[in-house]
């Protein structure tokens, strides 16, 4: 690998300049006032200037292996936590990048720590691993550079996550935009997504066959004239049929779109880990408590890792993501044998899209990119719905927060479509071993998880009416019961999360406060017995709650099997059935009731 030159800034080699002959780190200002009054670009600061300059040159021109080259907005946030980073250094008399060692990075994280954030409030997770980051990255490059950090810094959360505010700013895809997208991402990988790329390939075959009898707009009219008379997947959902070779350039993009949704959500990987993968990326092998054989997704982490490699991951990867990984083998073949690389990712630069190779460079999708195929052209392609009377807006990391969202809720009532599409390998992935090295995704699904217990826990103290053994209970000794808000509750499910090792778990029909003794499904260690659990099963068990919000889901079960028992077909054992959950929904919906009468339970 080509190493950044050492010595002065004025000596920066040609390769290492921008388009202009101007360095990128040229274009920030590097005049920022420093503690003492001088300004950075001051000769008292030069060797420190100009080792950070060649940190943030080397980052464009030869990023840590493993990393591909920053963007000038990426190096933009390494140039403010530099700048931020020399401050301090120059208050705390620390002279070169080098004199970095533990006990000066352990100062530099103290300093973070007594740092207030925005409002006063304490400096949030994200931020403190901005600065932190930029450290690490710095040391990564500390054999290319004469000034480096010696060391690599701690990770922000690992020095206590009570130090900082917490991270919050990704939300997950709600359900009922989530189903679709992934259900119809999923679809279009079928039988559509195998005509899309056969179509293809019959462009590719007909080029070769016309090219020596035409050339030019005769070639391309013949071209078009046939490709008009093949029939394309979807054909309806582009709104220009005239124009078959851009709708074929169009579909092949929704597939990437598509590919990309199903890793995301079904596996949980961030997208820059997903736009890193490469062909052959899969891999079968058995696991080693039980044997039990499965494919893995083969590919590296480097967000989190604390070296320049990024580490070996393995994902589980079920049925659709298989099936994703090799659509995206066939779709990028022919850019791959152009470029000579692996990547599964590719596509080529300039305006107007082919769906063959032509003649422009050949670069990898970048997730802003694929942000902007996500919502411009994936989400109307898929007709979404509306969410709160507007569009949802997707981003790359919603998949990731989605899926950890689903594998950290002990039920998945609400994600059935998830839960069917991750198949077999569900259980595993609920197995902790499944985040292995991932420790942030480990991180997310307990926090989804204590989150939604919190949520859950919050709605039984507070709410005016209680059904189910376990409801009642809790909710008649809550000093709460129908407020309709209490600064207290906090403190007060604080207090019984930190007492009692309570697992509660969210389904569409009510909570479970989670017992194993006392669980009529026959539940686990852990978690109930998805195969028993039922609504019937839990109306009766004394581990069930129901409020006010699961009030629709037993009326209409109570509509439901009315009907059914009027129909005069049915026969005797399913009319004995529909009665019983006829008068489960009673039971339940009247001690609801009984509480908004006169605020008190049986
Ligand atoms: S049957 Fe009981 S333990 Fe099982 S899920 Fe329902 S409430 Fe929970």
């Amino acid at each position: 690998m080509a190493s950044v030159p050492t010595s002065t800034f004025t000596q920066v080699p040609a390769p290492l300049l921008g388009n202009e002959g101007v360095p990128a780190a040229m274009t920030f200002n590097w005049g920022f006032e420093m503690p003492d009054g001088s300004r950075f670009s001051d000769d008292q600061w030069t060797l420190l200037r100009h080792a950070a300059e060649l940190f943030l040159l080397s980052l464009r021109h030869d990023p840590p292996e493993g990393r591909m080259p920053l963007r000038k907005e990426t190096i933009r946030g390494h140039f403010s936590h530099i700048r931020f980073l020399a401050r301090w250094m120059a208050a705390e008399n620390v002279r070169r990048f080098r004199d970095l060692d533990q006990d000066t990075v352990g100062r530099f994280v103290a300093m973070l720590r007594a740092r207030p954030g925005r409002n006063g409030a304490l400096l949030s997770l994200s931020t403190a691993e901005g600065h932190l980051g930029t450290i690490r990255t710095f040391h990564m490059q500390r054999d290319k550079l004469d000034d480096a950090p010696p060391t690599a810094p701690p990770r922000a959360a690992s020095v206590g996550k009570r130090h900082w505010k917490p991270y919050g700013g990704h939300p997950y895809t709600p359900d009922e935009i989530a189903v679709p997208l992934i259900s119809g991402a999923i679809e279009l990988l079928g039988d559509p997504a195998d005509q899309i790329i056969a179509l293809r390939d019959r462009l590719a075959d007909l080029y070769e066959r016309l090219r020596p009898r035409h050339q030019g707009r005769m070639l391309h009219w013949h071209i078009r004239r046939a490709m008009l008379a093949e029939p394309c997947p979807c054909a309806d959902r582009y709104p220009n049929p005239e124009w078959p070779l851009r709708r074929l350039a169009f579909m092949l993009d929704r597939l990437g779109d598509a590919c990309f949704t199903v890793i995301a959500y079904l596996v949980g990987a961030r997208a820059s880990e997903i736009l890193r993968l490469e062909e052959g990326c899969l891999e079968r092998r058995a696991t080693d408590e039980d044997g039990e054989e499965h494919v893995y997704l083969v590919g590296t982490i480097t967000k989190t890792s604390l070296t320049e490699h990024g580490d070996l991951h393995r994902w589980l990867a079920p049925e659709p993501v298989q099936r994703a990984i090799h659509i995206l083998e066939r779709l990028s073949a022919p850019l791959r044998e152009l470029s000579g690389e692996k990547n599964l990712w590719l596509h080529q630069l300039g305006r107007g899209r082919s769906p063959l190779p032509t003649m422009m460079p050949v670069a990898r999708l970048r997730s802003p990119m694929v942000n902007v195929r996500l919502n411009e052209r994936l989400a109307p392609f898929l007709a979404l719905p509306d969410h709160q009377g507007g569009t949802w807006r997707l981003t790359t990391y919603q998949g990731r927060k989605t899926f950890s969202r689903f594998i950290g809720r002990r039920d998945r009532t609400g994600l059935t479509a998830l839960q069917r599409h991750l198949g077999h390998v569900h259980r595993a992935m609920t197995d902790r071993a499944y985040v292995g090295t991932d420790f942030e995704l480990a991180e997310l699904i307990d926090e989804q998880a204590a989150e939604e217990t919190r949520k859950a826990l919050e709605d039984l103290l507070l709410a005016p009416h209680v059904a189910g053994k376990a409801g009642v209970m809790l909710s008649e000794r809550s000093p709460f019961r129908g407020r309709t808000g209490s600064g207290d509750v906090d403190a007060y499910i604080t207090e019984i999360l930190a007492e009692t090792d309570m697992r509660l778990g969210v389904c569409d029909w009510g909570y479970c406060l989670y017992r194993r003794e006392t669980s009529a499904c026959l539940g686990g260690e852990r978690e109930p017995n998805p195969v028993l659990r039922t609504q019937s099963t839990c109306s009766s068990c004394a581990n069930f709650a129901v409020t006010d919000r699961h009030r629709p889901v037993w009326e209409a079960r109570l509509e439901r099997n009315t009907a059914l028992t009027q129909r005069d077909d049915l026969d005797a054992e399913s009319r004995a059935l529909a009665e019983a959950r006829i008068q489960e929904s009673l039971r339940i919906l009247a001690q609801l009731d009984k509480g908004n009468a006169d605020g008190v339970r049986d």
